[in-house]
């Protein structure tokens, strides 16, 4: 099929790569850092991000779930691939037919692996996932030790690291994160007493943050597409470049009388004779409801408010102080054009919600493209 949507998300490569390299450089050019791609890579798309980041030298990467590892390997990514979300029983043997490293944080599934390498007369490493105060996924601290020990006397395992996570590390002064800090601190100097492992708890927030905390790897997800995890608000030495943009174009242009309501329950009235541009985008495209009357987009470099309820697939902004408005015209969403950028964070502000959810809304939901 040839015919194409008016909207597309468009992915910088060199942004991704330059990001890349100022994150690796922040942490120490000899320490690893693993590359988060979940969420196909937080909208940007797992397999083209996977290999543009491959370009720039990682050779580590992350996952949510199996399948998605998978779907990386078939596309002929190598390199290491962590799944940090666990698995079913019976996805146990993709570990061993793609070499995916898993995350494991229940008995059950490491003797689930152990299980499958006797039978497979091979190996897998693994790694613990402890919980320091996250409140979610991993072994509570007192028993890790214990578990690791029980593990590595099983047949065909390997202890290969042990994994941590954040809270709060977007908000450094929060106490929370000196705790997780202390408690994965003496845990690795007790592990790596024993095995030899890489322990890891930074994500894009602690490699800004907590030099202290870099350990054995980092993890950084939102930081590599672009964005600072505590928002658009935040001064920081290190300089990212923001890889996505969305763009559509004007359907239609027309001028409305003074009182006139606009789209869905009429939520806008004019105020006085208003020249209103119809863009065919709405929350089907990941430019959520919630935004309605809120957000902006450019139009020839200038910014032109969403008047009304964003429908399924179209919303209506107001183009009255902007000149020659066009059917056909170019306009951002999320980017910049001309002088003036609109970023994930200030979407975010407007919707309520932080830069990654709106970066995956609107990757998830529309046709990309690449350009270096
Ligand atoms: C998503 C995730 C990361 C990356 O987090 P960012 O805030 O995007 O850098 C790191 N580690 C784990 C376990 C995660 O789930």
């Amino acid at each position: 099929m040839s015919s194409k949507s008016f909207n597309n998300i468009i992915i910088s490569r060199d942004a991704l790569k330059a990001n890349y390299q100022t994150l690796k450089e922040k942490l120490g050019l000899d320490r690893p850092m693993l590359s988060m791609i979940k969420a196909d890579a937080y909208g940007h798309g797992a397999v083209e991000v996977a290999k543009s980041l491959s370009e720039a030298g990682c050779t580590i990467f992350g996952v949510g779930e199996v399948r998605e590892a998978v779907i990386l390997r078939e596309a002929d990514i190598t390199g290491e691939i962590f799944v940090m979300m666990g698995f079913g029983r019976e996805d146990a043997k993709l570990f061993f037919d793609y070499k995916i490293t898993p995350v494991v944080f229940s008995w059950e599934a490491i003797t689930t692996l152990s299980e499958i390498a006797v039978k497979r007369e091979s190996e897998i490493s693994i790694h613990l996932k402890v919980d320091t105060g996250m409140g979610r996924l991993g072994f509570a601290i007192e028993e890790l030790l214990d578990i690791a020990r029980k593990a590595n006397q099983l047949p065909g395992i390997i202890i290969g690291g042990m994994v941590s996570h954040f809270a709060e590390a977007d908000t450094p002064e929060a106490i929370s994160n000196q705790i997780a800090i202390e408690n994965f601190a003496n845990l690795r100097m007790k592990f790596k007493a024993e095995f030899s492992a890489s322990c890891h708890l930074v994500n894009s927030a602690g490699v800004l943050n907590f030099p202290k905390a870099y350990f054995d790897m980092g993890r950084a997800g939102i930081s590599l597409y672009g964005y600072h995890p505590a928002g658009g608000g935040v001064s920081c030495d290190v300089k990212l470049r923001q890889a996505m943009t969305f763009t559509t174009r004007v359907i239609q242009v027309k001028t409305f009388p003074a009182g006139v309501g606009i789209s869905y329950g009429h939520a806008y009235t004019t105020k006085k004779p208003t020249k209103i541009a119809v863009l065919p985008v709405g929350y089907e495209d990941g430019y959520s409801r919630s935004i309605s009357n809120k957000a902006e987009v450019l139009i020839a470099g200038q910014r032109a408010p969403v008047r009304g309820k964003i429908c399924m697939n179209l919303c209506m902004v107001d183009v009255t102080d902007i000149k020659d408005v066009k059917v056909g015209d170019e306009v951002v969403l999320l980017g910049s054009q001309g002088e003036d950028n609109i970023s994930a964070d200030e979407i975010a502000d407007w919707a309520g919600s932080i830069s990654y959810e709106m970066l995956c809304m609107f990757g998830h939901s529309n046709n990309r493209k690449y350009i270096d």
